[in-house]
């Protein structure tokens, strides 16, 4: 089986070809550097992301964060879950760990954003 992928990991975009045997990965082209030939591994045998998203404080202003790193994509939905329900007290400020171990996942969900009270 052939799966065409675009590579994320810059804004050059590669176009690449992943060729599977199964969930054995025979071959890869189309990467014009390490990187890209690493996304097409992982995002054929086990995918992450980066999950960009926002908390509440307490008086209802929203607060961007972001997973401080990724995060399996099968774990998208439940982890959506847990950001949502997150409140916090204001003021926040760039870097601020809202959520620690953010459901095993070993990574934390950071602010992005200063906001004050
Ligand atoms: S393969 Fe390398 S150069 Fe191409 S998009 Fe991916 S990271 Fe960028």
């Amino acid at each position: 089986m052939t799966r065409e992928l675009i590579c994320i990991v810059c804004p050059k975009g590669c176009s690449l070809k992943v060729e599977l045997d199964g969930s054995e990965i025979k071959s890869v082209e189309g990467f014009t550097c390490p990187r890209g030939k690493q996304y097409a591994i992982d995002e054929c045998t086990n995918p992450m992301r980066t999950v960009t998203s926002t908390v509440r404080a307490k008086c209802g202003k929203p607060i961007p964060v972001k997973t401080a790193r990724s995060i399996p994509k099968t774990m998208m939905f439940d982890c959506m879950k847990q950001i949502n329900s997150c409140v916090v007290s204001l003021p926040v400020h760039v870097g601020d760990v809202v959520i620690h171990d953010l459901l095993g996942t070993g990574t934390d969900v950071v602010v992005t954003a200063n906001v004050d009270e």
